[in-house]
């Protein structure tokens, strides 16, 4: 599986670093999200998905798998 974050829609409320640090990380100067690995191993997806269904802005976006 494979996540990107699209930049400009994050509005940098970390919901998706509390839900999945191992993957998302936020940008100290920004303040946005940081996507840690892009290549998210399997032992982490279902952490992941619910990341991604949590952004409350859309900004993430599962590429495949
Ligand atoms: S939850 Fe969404 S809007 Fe918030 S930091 Fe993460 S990607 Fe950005």
């Amino acid at each position: 599986m494979k996540v990107e974050l699209m930049h400009d829609v994050c509005q940098g409320h970390a919901r998706c670093q509390e839900r999945c640090p191992e993957v998302f990380g936020t940008d100290e100067v920004e303040g946005k999200c940081v996507i840690l690995q892009p290549d998210v191993p399997p032992e982490l997806e279902h952490k992941a998905r619910l990341a991604v269904k949590n952004c409350p802005e859309g900004a993430l976006v599962i590429t495949s798998g």
